[in-house]
């Protein structure tokens, strides 16, 4: 029997094997994980996990007598060190070897933990990834009295975790160094929306702060930024991006370029060997060019490409990217890719719900994406036109007395 072997156990790697057994992988299967727990997902852990009182157990990926009864060698703890591509082996970090046929990198990324003085995981400072980052911050913020918690960056996860904490009566500040929130990932009015929604919940949210040095004093932490402010923290959340993992790919000789390259079948540049989920960089065919992306849509649709083609049926990954992110009682869901956009419409329906709103983004007249707040009905109906390339009228969009569906906008 052929043996396909996968290398990280996380969104990408554990529905790429139970995608094999669908598509008819009849050979082995080996899950390996340098994590201890059962798979889990990921988003939770700066979402209830961090505000409630929900272990990782309650969100695994699968049960246990599911990788049993599909027969997937699932090995968690073990660590991969080294890729012998020329004689189809991998090294585990106890010496072992393990031969493939076939086999799959999803890898995925660490936090960045930059070259800030001072700056380095302990028990009061934590990047946000695994299971133990969460139960590590959860623990620090019960253990301490002031339950001051600075959060150095104002990307998804960081504004994720501060109205967790918040919610858990923490006094969060988020340090942003760029002049606005979300400004890699959103549109200004997206950014300011959440501002406000942060700021109106108790948040403090300081932008333009360029955090230079932490000092740790007594049982105290001190942020020092470039423009002399400085703060006071029990704890520090670091949510400024992530590390690719790509150093087993980059020893194994694998093409890197911002992440792990491969084709639209996920394919790197050694043909028995797969990538998928956010190691991978790869060309969109909607987008027409190279992109990286940090998703749970992502991590599944590549999964199910590539186990497609390691049985045999040729497919292409061309999937339309979406995501959502949960803070306080507003929940985002996006669909498509605004960059590039020159002209936005934000549709603001009258109702009960404040924070209601939507926000489609055009190049022209061409629609890209939609950002829906608390607005599932808007989601739906984006996600449907991006998927069939239809591009509504961004007047019809703006008058009111259209309701949202697909034969009147
Ligand atoms: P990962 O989840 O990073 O998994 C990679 C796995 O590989 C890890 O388990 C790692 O231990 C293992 N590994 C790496 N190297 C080795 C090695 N050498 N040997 C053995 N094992 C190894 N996405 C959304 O779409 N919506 C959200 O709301 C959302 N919220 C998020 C909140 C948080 C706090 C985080 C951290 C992420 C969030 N994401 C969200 C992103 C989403 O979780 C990722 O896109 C997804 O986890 C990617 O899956 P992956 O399998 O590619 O990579």
């Amino acid at each position: 029997h052929q043996t396909c072997l996968i290398i990280g156990a996380s969104h990408a790697g554990v529905n790429a094997a139970f995608a094999l057994r669908k598509q008819g992988w009849k050979g082995n299967i080996k899950l390996f994980d340098r994590e201890p727990e059962l798979p889990y997902h990921r988003p939770p852990l700066s979402k209830v996990f961090l505000s409630g009182d929900t272990g990782v157990e309650d969100s695994l990926l699968k049960g246990i007598s599911s990788y049993e009864s599909e027969n997937i060698d699932l090995q968690t703890g073990r660590s991969v060190t080294e890729i012998l591509p020329k004689d189809k082996i991998v090294r585990l970090s106890d010496g072992e070897t393990c031969s493939y046929d076939q086999l799959l990198l999803a890898t995925g990324a660490s936090p960045l933990m930059p070259p800030i003085p001072g700056l380095k995981s302990s028990h009061k400072i934590f990047g946000l990834r695994t299971a133990a980052d969460a139960r590590g911050i959860r623990n620090a913020f019960f253990a301490s009295s002031g339950k001051r918690v600075v959060v150095i960056g104002g990307g998804y996860i960081g504004l994720e975790a501060a109205a967790s904490l918040r919610k858990l009566g923490g006094r969060v500040t988020v340090l942003e160094r760029e002049e606005r929130v979300l400004a890699r990932v959103t549109s200004p009015e997206m950014s300011a929306f959440f501002t406000r929604l942060h700021t109106d919940k108790g948040v403090s949210i300081a932008t333009g702060r360029n955090v230079t040095a932490i000092e740790i004093k007594g049982s105290e932490l001190e942020v020092f930024c470039g423009d002399g402010s400085r703060y006071a923290a029990d704890m520090l959340i670091v949510g400024v991006g992530v590390v690719v993992n790509t150093a087993l790919a980059q020893m194994a000789g694998l093409k890197i370029s911002n992440g792990i390259a491969v084709n639209a079948r996920m394919q790197t540049s050694d043909p028995d060997i797969y990538a998928i989920g956010d190691c991978t960089s790869f060309f969109h065919p909607r987008y027409k060019k190279e992109i990286r992306l940090e998703s749970v849509q992502n991590a599944v649709d590549q999964a199910k490409v590539a186990a497609a083609n390691i049985c045999g049926i040729p497919t292409e990954y061309a999937s339309l990217p979406w995501f959502w992110s949960d803070q306080f009682e507003v929940k985002l869901q996006m669909c498509g890719l605004a960059s590039g956009y020159d002209r936005l419409v934000v549709r603001r329906e009258e109702g009960d719900d404040p924070h209601q709103h939507s926000c489609w983004y055009f190049s022209g007249d061409k629609l890209l994406a939609v950002d829906a707040v608390n607005h599932a009905r808007a989601y739906m109906l984006g996600m449907k036109l991006l998927k069939e390339g239809k591009h509504p009228a961004p007047e019809k969009l703006e008058d009111l007395s259209l309701a949202l569906h697909p034969r009147t906008v």
